[in-house]
């Protein structure tokens, strides 16, 4: 005999009923209309090679299981390539909403590490990705100035690029010293 199917029952403690206002308040207007038809997941380029599933994303932002889903890497496994949104029979705008989960989990201090680090770049030197010693020699056996004319070379331009992030609370954000993150 089979082994017996396990009820699985979500704590209500778990779910935040006013989560999906939230989004809905944010731009993801019709989020609530959706069907479950998994049309989303059906067509995603990213949910064929990943466990990501864009209809059950969609499901548990409705239900309100705001944790699991702010705090879930596969929430950036969407490649924003807009294929569900267009394909969507309600006309939900699911990238719209990804998006917006996206912004809300990085304003409560949920960011994957390499995106932090990528960050710590930006505001260090200007630069996501800054130019190493090989690229540098690339640049001078093509003829060109090892340094590039960006902030690398304008350190008055990096100063004003740190004085942005700090303005927008995009520092605080990467340094998880933001209000949001501190709640
Ligand atoms: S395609 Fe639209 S209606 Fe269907 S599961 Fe995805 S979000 Fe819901
Ligand atoms: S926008 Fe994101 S979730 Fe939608 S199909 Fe593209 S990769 Fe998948």
């Amino acid at each position: 005999m089979s082994d017996p199917i396990i009820r699985e029952i979500i704590d209500s403690e778990e779910i935040d009923p006013e989560f999906v206002d939230l989004l809905v308040e944010a731009g993801a207007d019709r989020i609530r209309t959706c069907i479950q038809c998994g049309t989303c997941s059906s067509v995603c380029p990213s949910g064929r090679r990943t466990a990501f599933r864009t209809r059950e994303l969609m499901r548990k932002a409705i239900l309100g299981l705001k944790d699991e889903v702010l705090s879930s890497p596969d929430l950036w496994l969407c490649a924003t390539c807009l294929t569900c949104l267009e394909r969507c029979p309600r006309q939900i705008k699911t990238t719209d909403a990804i998006i917006i989960l996206r912004n809300i989990a990085v304003a409560q201090g949920y960011m994957l590490p390499q995106h932090r680090k990528a960050s710590m770049k930006l505001l260090e030197t200007g630069h996501a990705v800054p130019i190493d010693e090989a690229n540098m020699k690339k640049r001078k056996d093509l003829g060109l100035k090892e340094i590039p004319p960006t902030v690398h070379s304008h350190k008055k331009s990096l100063k004003e690029v740190q004085k942005i992030m700090k303005k927008t609370g995009f520092k605080a954000l990467i340094e998880g010293t933001s209000k949001g993150a501190q709640q």
